[in-house]
């Protein structure tokens, strides 16, 4: 067995197993990724060509990534109800082709758009979220390669900056009673460390159990929030669907926003400290010299993980 499979699942080993016996030469050096030690090739550069003057100019770019990487998409328009915070007249989610089996519905996504600053333009939004959206195209490329039982859709939501405006026109076009889980990936350029939530997300129970289990058999430190930073899991989780939202830090930096968000008057954290995440995300330094190919891989792993252990489960 090679070596970057020693740490996966028991669930995961079958769904290999059944997956390589029909796989093509092309699709065995994708599913060689799985539980990968060796950082993804390329992944901080294609955040960067994400890295745009506009929101217009980020969705063209995106749409040439994912045409360069082979990957089929449809755009999902919608009216955009707060042009006073993105002047465009509509959004525009990406769609992947859903692939997979013919089971409930699993939803994988993460928001492409960047934040409008205060000073004028917008973020570079490599921390938030460039290196999300190249995170879940990755994964989608390595789940292609697996006999999947659900339906997998991943999106790419537009104008999550301007009020989860996608991602809640998407939660709310889709049959709730043919929808599994939706899994969010926000904050996704560096660190060790694997942070999800909410806890209190109603259903999002067994959501966090399967990811505890990723995080066991792949002995990495993950910390979950009953109080976490909002993002498109809401616009799922308002229509009913249980939602996780996913990211990584650094430890300490996840402890500090653990015990920010959730530690109350008794957090010891000093008055006004905020943990340097969230001194970077939403203002001009939210560069692409902050992300680490390594911690991109690590959460790639997580999500990778948590879809098949979901699948097989
Ligand atoms: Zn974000």
């Amino acid at each position: 067995m090679p070596p970057q499979f020693t740490a996966v699942p028991v669930a995961l080993l079958v769904s290999l197993q059944i997956s390589c016996a029909s796989i093509s030469p092309q699709t065995v050096a994708t599913a060689a990724a799985i539980g990968a030690t060796a950082p993804l090739a390329d992944v901080v550069a294609e955040a960067r060509l994400l890295d745009q003057p506009s929101n217009a100019a980020r969705l063209e770019a995106l749409q040439g990534l994912l045409k360069k990487r082979g990957l089929a998409f449809t755009l999902q328009p919608f009216a955009n109800s707060a042009r006073q915070r993105d002047g465009r007249a509509e959004g525009q989610n990406v769609l992947l082709e859903p692939f997979g089996g013919d089971g409930p519905l699993i939803v994988l996504g993460a928001h492409l758009d960047a934040v409008p600053l205060k000073e004028g333009g917008q973020s570079h939004g490599m921390v938030d979220n460039g290196a999300g959206v190249v995170v879940v195209t990755r994964v989608a490329e390595a789940l292609r390669a697996h006999r999947l039982r659900h339906r997998i859709q991943v999106v790419l939501f537009d104008m999550e900056e301007s009020g989860l405006l996608g991602s809640a026109f998407l939660a709310k076009s889709l049959d709730r009673t043919k929808v599994s889980v939706m899994v969010n990936v926000d904050i996704a350029g560096y660190g060790d460390t694997i942070l999800s939530g909410p806890t209190t997300a109603a259903g999002s129970a067994p959501l966090h159990q399967a990811l505890a289990r990723v995080c066991a058999a792949r002995d990495y430190p993950c910390l979950r929030l009953a109080n976490f930073p909002l993002s498109d899991d809401r616009s799922f989780q308002a229509a009913g669907i249980p939602a996780i939202s996913m990211g990584v830090l650094p430890a300490l930096e996840a402890h500090q926003v653990w015990l920010l968000l959730n530690g109350g008057k008794e957090s010891g954290l000093a008055p006004g400290f905020a943990p340097a995440i969230l001194r970077t995300i939403h203002t001009p330094d939210d560069t692409a010299d902050k992300l680490s190919a390594e911690g991109m891989t690590r959460i790639y792993n997580a999500v990778l993980g948590l879809i098949l252990e979901l699948d097989a489960s």
